[in-house]
């Protein structure tokens, strides 16, 4: 168990700047997961940290050890990879027993230490069987067991769930992530997966262009995002563009005047979420008096989505609105072509300085 230091991590391929500057420190015990969209330099980070990618500027420390210039087998991290990369030719056994014989250590405890985590990860005996003689939950698990048999300080997880199917990869998120805690080990997982890293983090990190946007919990950064892209990506927002005039009095660029919770003058975008968004028949002036916001619009689209119902609203030739709206006996459900109201809070709005 440990505390991990990541201090100004960059890695450049010629000019390209893979990972810029990456600061973050990770507790003893915490479960922070690197969140972003492809290319954003997740899986380089994480391999940086594991010592197989060698950082071209900043320092990896393991409980306050520097272990930058290590390579991987003498750093205490575990790791797991997005095919699991086991040995094909080599048994479950010999797989699991493979950072321990790396490390030396004597064929009575290897055999112990191999027999114990199988049990963990409930593969006790498949020890004899060849990785394509599993299924493939069975093999992440047996990469999960090689990962652990090293007793590592650091857990390293590279979109581990990410070739289960959907029922499976719910099933293991929840063992791997009592298995952390039992063993209290300090993890960093990586994945583009917004549920997976919202169900699964202690804290999130939110990663774009090899640079760090937000750190934070969950509710951080669904009501705090710090800029547009952690609110485009953290769940889902509408934006408006236009120029926020006074401080709380927005103007969009197709001329609606809306009330927000905004500082400051110029250009702006204005974020709310489509759930924060309630919609009512024109006739009686729109879903709620006491809103700050109630603006006529026009029905473009409607999406069922079971629970939820999206109602996609034209509000003039620039500016659309997404609003979200529960599934209940007695809920209003506009048609297409149909004129509404939708209004919102200027609480639930937030505006990005351009
Ligand atoms: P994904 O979710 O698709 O795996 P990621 O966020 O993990 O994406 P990385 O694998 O860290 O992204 O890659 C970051 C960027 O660095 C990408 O644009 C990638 O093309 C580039 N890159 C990675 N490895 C190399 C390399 N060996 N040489 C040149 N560019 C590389």
């Amino acid at each position: 168990m440990a505390q991990l230091d990541i201090i100004g991590l960059a890695k450049r391929y010629g000019d390209f700047h893979a990972v810029r500057d990456v600061s973050l420190s990770i507790k003893d015990g915490e479960f922070l997961v690197l969140l972003g969209p492809s290319g954003c330099g997740k899986t380089t980070t994480l391999r940086m940290v594991a010592g197989f990618i060698e950082p071209t500027a900043g320092h990896v420390t393991i409980g306050g050890t520097d272990v930058t210039v290590l390579p991987p087998w003498k750093r205490n991290a575990g790791m797991v990879f997005q095919n699991y990369a086991l040995f094909p030719h080599l048994t479950v056994n010999e797989n699991v027993a493979f950072g321990l014989q790396m490390r030396k250590l004597p064929k009575a405890d290897i055999a112990k230490r191999v027999e114990e985590t199988l049990a963990l990860v409930r593969l006790s005996g498949y020890g004899g069987r060849l990785p394509r003689q599993l299924s493939g939950g069975q093999q992440q698990r047996v990469a999960l067991a090689r990962a652990l048999a090293i007793h590592p300080d650091v857990l390293l997880l590279d979109e581990p769930l990410s070739n289960l199917d959907a029922k499976l990869r719910q099933e293991v998120r929840v063992e791997i992530r009592e298995l952390q805690r039992k063993m209290g080990l300090t993890t960093v997982m990586v994945t583009h997966d917004q549920e997976e890293a919202l169900t699964m983090a202690d804290r999130l990190v939110v990663m774009s262009e090899g640079l760090v946007r937000q750190v934070g919990s969950q509710r951080d950064l669904y009501e705090r995002p710090a800029d547009r892209f952690v609110a485009g990506f953290v769940g889902r927002s509408t934006f408006l563009e236009g120029t926020l005039e006074a401080p709380g009095r927005f103007r969009t660029d197709g001329g609606l005047a809306v009330a927000c919770a905004g500082d400051g003058a110029g250009r702006a975008v204005l974020s709310v979420r489509p759930e924060r968004v309630a919609v009512g028949p024109s006739s009686v002036g729109g879903p709620n008096t006491g809103l700050d916001n109630s603006l006529p619009g026009t029905v473009e689209f409607v999406s069922y989505l079971g629970a939820l119902i999206d109602i996609h609203v034209r509000l003039s030739p620039s500016d659309r609105m997404v609003a979200q709206i529960a599934n209940r006996d007695g809920a209003f459900v506009p048609e297409v072509g149909q004129p509404i109201h939708v209004g919102w809070p200027a609480s639930a709005s937030q505006v990005f300085k351009e």
